[in-house]
């Protein structure tokens, strides 16, 4: 799987990451799947009910709600992002055990050390792999 995302967009989930800080921010990635290729069109963001920096909670209507509006845009679900205020870019063990599909991406934006690091994951049932960002220009 590839993983195409824009400069921009990449900035705006770093961005709303970073000003959710100290605490925990989530949000979901929607857009295009063609072949291997997937490509982000949409970034939709959660606020953590939690207020919490290690912990992230979004109830299920708002959730409901953005899969009801992808649908309708016939978008596909492409990712989940999350960030970690002060742990590495790495999977947590709750991360790989609550990841609801493996065909969904993970996106985790770390903070740590007072750097900004993202990476993003394919899940499956134990383990977790690595899959490349590519950054595509706005147009192509
Ligand atoms: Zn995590």
């Amino acid at each position: 799987m590839k993983f195409n995302i824009t400069k921009e967009q990449l900035r705006e989930i770093v961005e709303f990451t970073h000003q959710e800080l100290p605490c925990e921010a989530c949000g979901i990635l929607s857009g295009e799947i063609s072949g291997e290729n997937l490509i982000v069109k949409r970034i939709w963001k959660f606020k953590n009910e939690l207020n919490s920096s290690s912990r992230f909670y979004v109830s299920k209507e708002k959730v409901d709600i953005v899969i009801s509006n992808i649908n309708k845009l016939n978008d596909h679900l492409i990712a989940i992002f999350h960030s970690h205020p002060t742990a590495l870019a790495i999977p947590s063990y709750q991360d790989i055990k609550y990841h609801l599909d493996p065909k969904v991406l993970m996106v985790i934006v770390s903070f740590a050390k007072n750097k900004t690091d993202i990476k993003c994951y394919q899940i499956t049932e134990n383990e977790y792999l690595e899959c490349e960002i590519l950054t595509v220009n706005q147009d192509s």
